[in-house]
């Protein structure tokens, strides 16, 4: 048979540096209105869509860029990384799971803690992975940010928590249900110290998460569209066997329903996060800022 096509000059070889390039991801097209745009107009854009504002997923990579000034920060237990506690089994053994989610990702768990400055201010941030495991909550993620609101009251910073979860995990089981009870206690010695606790929760934020720290902070912000609930929409229909009303569980219907302060655009987010908490922190300026918020906790 004849090929379609015959090479006439044999050995064309053309110079690297002449070769035109088409790499994996130069374009980005919004799932929610398909309008296509470039990556880096999407990047530029905080990788929300130009047209519609859908907010693509992010991690914490991208938002300790934005929210640390100059992107400065000090990560705390980098090395942390889950044991193998109940010798669980799925479709591979979990340690083998744990190895190869960290090589395909380059995290060593689905939360990363911090400490730096945000708008001049000190401030501890921990964020949620989405891409380890669907950002489960296992025992690592528990302990990163028990520590991170132990740092926050070691050094009177607040503390802000970005969640980004399916729940639970599965392979840790019932040691992943004890991280709600460990970060909730945290947390509330964290009020009574009276620092501020500022929870973002953003696409998606989802059982056990939802149920404990996600939803106890100060105040309780989301981002646009993000999907917030307990259990899923199938199981819940099933349980109350009503249909479920329209926009159920975004972020919309959750503010609607008074159980967020408000939802904020990632463009906004440093600026609003910056004027929040010069309202709720006024005496803490600049780098005498510790003396001032500890005489503000013991007089109020
Ligand atoms: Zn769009």
């Amino acid at each position: 048979m004849m090929p379609w096509f015959k090479r006439v000059e044999k050995g064309i070889i053309t110079p690297t540096e002449e070769k035109k390039e088409t790499p994996d991801g130069l374009w980005f097209k919004c799932p929610d209105c398909k309008t296509v745009t470039s990556m880096t107009e999407h990047r530029k854009n905080l990788r929300t869509c130009v047209k519609c504002n859908y907010h693509d997923r992010i991690g914490s990579k991208e938002y300790f860029a934005i929210l640390f000034d100059d992107n400065k920060f000090t990560e705390m237990d980098e090395e942390m990384s889950s044991g193998d506690p109940l010798d669980f089994v799925d479709s591979k053994p979990y340690p083998q799971r744990t190895a190869e989610t960290q090589r395909k990702t380059g995290l060593k768990d689905a939360v990363r803690t911090a400490y730096g400055k945000s708008g001049g201010r000190d401030i501890t941030i921990a964020c949620m992975d989405f891409a380890y495991i669907g950002g489960s909550m296992g025992s690592v993620v528990g302990e990163k940010i028990a520590r991170a609101i132990d740092h926050a009251r070691k050094h009177r910073t607040p503390f802000m928590m970005i969640s980004k979860s399916g729940g639970a995990r599965m392979m840790e089981a019932g040691f992943s249900l004890m991280q709600m009870a460990k970060t909730s206690a945290k947390l509330a010695l964290l009020s009574e110290e009276k620092l501020p606790y500022i929870s973002l929760l953003t696409d998606p934020t989802t059982g056990g998460v939802t149920a404990s720290y996600a939803m106890l902070g100060d105040f309780n912000i989301a981002e646009p569209g993000a999907l917030i609930g307990f259990a899923g929409p199938r199981v819940i229909k099933e349980t109350i066997g009503k249909d479920l009303p329209k926009g159920f569980q975004s972020a919309e219907f959750v503010l609607e329903h008074g159980f967020l302060d408000f939802i904020v655009d990632r463009k906004e987010l440093k600026q609003r996060l910056v004027d929040l908490l010069a309202m709720i922190m006024p005496a803490s300026e600049e780098s005498n800022g510790t003396a001032k918020v500890q005489k503000v906790a013991k007089s109020s």
